[in-house]
């Protein structure tokens, strides 16, 4: 099994993945990028336990949503680094930041999303599905991705 490791810019929290992503969004929304403060958001989105904590202990900080569902963003207690969200609070998914891994290329974004905010300057390469808003996932994961979805909605 492959893993991928990562850490906050402090180095106080560092983990690994498991295994390769269900799916990668580069979210282009308001909300990303004012939580990142930059053009859009790289998640890599997994099963919570095929996040390995090494060190640290990241901590959820809440974030104001228009639709009122809940989103945290976990940040090391220290640096206050986002290491990744949980949307929904389901728990048992994560939306790892990709560029808090050791080597972010492995994992390009699967879709664009929210494009209708993508800032101008911000080419999108050929033959990445992308749209102005949300997408249907069953049309554009892998089959082995919407397996280990479903399987985390049997877990819940
Ligand atoms: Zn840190
Ligand atoms: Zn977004």
């Amino acid at each position: 099994m492959s893993e991928y490791t990562g850490f906050c810019s402090c180095g106080a929290v560092r983990f690994r993945l498991l295994s390769a992503p269900m799916f990668v969004h580069c979210c282009h929304c308001r909300d990303c990028q004012r939580q990142t403060g930059s053009a859009f958001v790289l998640n890599a989105l997994i099963e919570s336990d095929r996040v390995e904590i090494l060190s640290g202990a990241p901590e959820p900080v809440s974030m104001p949503t228009d639709s009122g569902r809940p989103h945290d963003i976990y940040r090391c207690p220290q640096c206050k680094v986002a290491v990744w969200s949980d949307y929904g609070r389901r728990g048992v998914m994560r939306f790892v930041r990709v560029g808090t891994l050791d080597d972010p290329v492995v994992f390009p974004p699967d879709v664009h999303i929210y494009t209708r905010s993508k800032l101008p300057w911000v080419v999108l390469p050929d033959g990445v599905p992308s749209f102005d808003t949300y997408y249907d996932m069953k049309t554009l994961w892998q089959a082995e991705s919407l397996k280990r979805r479903e399987a985390l909605k049997m877990a819940r």
